[in-house]
C-alpha cells in the first residue's frame, strides 16, 4: 500500500482564496479585519513562525501589526501591551507567540488576552467552550486537523483516534474536538506504557510529540490514517514525528511534513480573525 498523500499546502491555499473574498466584502463594508502580533525576544524559530503569519495575514488582505519587544521585557510590560491591544477596536486578534522568556508566565499572557480577540484558541474560556461544544475560536493546529479529515471525506465517527502527545495546544484539544465529532479518543504520552500496542489500535493516529521520526511502521494498523504535527529538524532539513518513508507503506493516507498540518494552521488562524472580525462588523 502507498499512502495518500493530505496535502495541507494545497487546501490551505484553497481556502484562503476564499477568505480573501470574505475579507473584501468585510472591507466594503468598512470593516478592515486586523491581526496584533506580539513577539518577544529574538527566538530564531519564533521570528520565522511570525513572519509566515504575517505574510498570510497580507495575501489575503488582513491587516496585521508586529509588536516586538526585547528579550528582557517584564511579565508586567508585556501584560500592559496586551491591555492596549484589548482595548484598540481596530485589532480583532491578538496572538502572542509562544515560547516566552522565563521571567513571563505563559498562562498569565495567555488568560490576559480578551476571550472575544483570542484566535489562537488558548485562554481557559476558549478551552472551556469547546469542551461543551459550544461556539467559540478553535485551537488552530486541531482544527486544521479536523478540518483536512473532513475535506478528505474520512469518517470520524465511532472511529478510534489515537493521539500520541497531550500538550494544550495540540494534543489534549485535538483528541477533544474529535471526540465533539464521535470518535472514540486515546491518548498517549511520555509515561504511557506499551505505546506500539496503542497505537497499532488507532483507525486514527495523530503524532503531536517532537521526536523526530518516531513513529514506525510497526505502530500503524494497516490502512490507517496517520497525521504528523511534529515540526522537528533533522540535519537542517524539517521533519515530522513520523517516520514518513516507512509508514507511507501501511498508512492509508499520511500527511507530509512539510505542506500537511503546518499550513493549515495558520490558516485557521486566519479564518480566527475574520470570525471575530465578522462579529465586530
Ligand atoms: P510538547 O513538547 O508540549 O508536548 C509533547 C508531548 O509528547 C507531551 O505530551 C509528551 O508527554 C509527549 N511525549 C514526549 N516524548 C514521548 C515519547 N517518547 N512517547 C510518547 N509521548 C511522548 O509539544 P507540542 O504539543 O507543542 O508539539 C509537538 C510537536 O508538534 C512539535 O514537534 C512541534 O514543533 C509541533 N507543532 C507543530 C505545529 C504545526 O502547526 N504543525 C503547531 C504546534 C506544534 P508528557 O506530557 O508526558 O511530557
Amino acid at each position: 500500500m502507498t499512502a495518500i498523500l493530505l496535502n495541507g499546502k494545497e487546501l490551505a491555499a484553497k481556502k484562503r482564496e476564499q477568505m480573501k473574498e470574505k475579507v473584501e466584502q468585510l472591507k466594503s463594508q468598512g470593516t478592515v479585519p486586523g491581526l496584533a502580533v506580539i513577539l518577544v525576544g529574538t527566538n530564531q524559530a519564533s521570528q520565522t513562525y511570525v513572519r509566515s503569519k504575517q505574510k498570510a495575514c497580507e495575501q489575503i488582505g488582513i491587516h496585521s501589526v508586529l509588536v516586538e519587544l526585547s528579550e528582557e521585557t517584564t511579565e508586567s510590560q508585556l501584560l500592559a501591551e496586551i491591555d492596549r491591544l484589548n482595548e484598540d477596536s481596530s485589532v480583532d486578534g491578538i496572538l502572542v507567540q509562544l515560547p516566552l522568556p522565563k521571567q513571563i508566565t505563559e498562562q498569565a499572557v495567555i488568560e490576559r488576552i480578551h476571550p472575544s480577540k483570542d484566535v489562537d484558541g488558548f485562554h481557559p474560556i476558549s478551552i472551556g467552550k469547546m469542551m461543551t461544544g459550544e461556539e467559540t475560536f478553535l485551537p488552530c493546529t486541531p482544527h486544521g486537523i479536523v478540518v483536512m479529515l473532513k475535506e478528505a471525506n474520512i469518517e470520524l465517527e465511532g472511529k478510534h483516534v489515537v493521539v500520541v502527545g497531550r500538550s494544550n495546544i495540540v494534543g489534549k484539544p485535538v483528541g477533544q474536538l474529535l471526540l465533539n465529532e464521535n470518535a472514540t479518543v486515546t491518548y498517549c504520552h511520555s509515561r504511557t506504557k506499551n505505546l506500539e500496542e496503542m497505537t497499532k489500535q488507532a483507525d486514527i493516529l495523530i503524532a503531536a510529540v517532537g521526536v523526530t521520526k518516531m513513529i514506525k511502521e510497526k505502530h500503524v494498523k494497516p490502512g490507517a490514517v496517520v497525521i504528523d504535527v511534529g515540526i522537528n529538524r533533522e540535519n537542517g532539513k524539517l521533519c515530522g514525528d513520523v517516520d514518513f518513508d516507512e509508514v507511507k507503506e501501511v498508512a492509508s493516507y499520511l500527511t507530509p511534513v512539510p505542506g500537511g498540518v503546518g499550513p493549515m494552521t495558520i490558516t485557521m488562524l486566519l479564518e480566527n480573525t475574520i470570525q471575530s472580525a465578522e462579529r465586530r462588523a
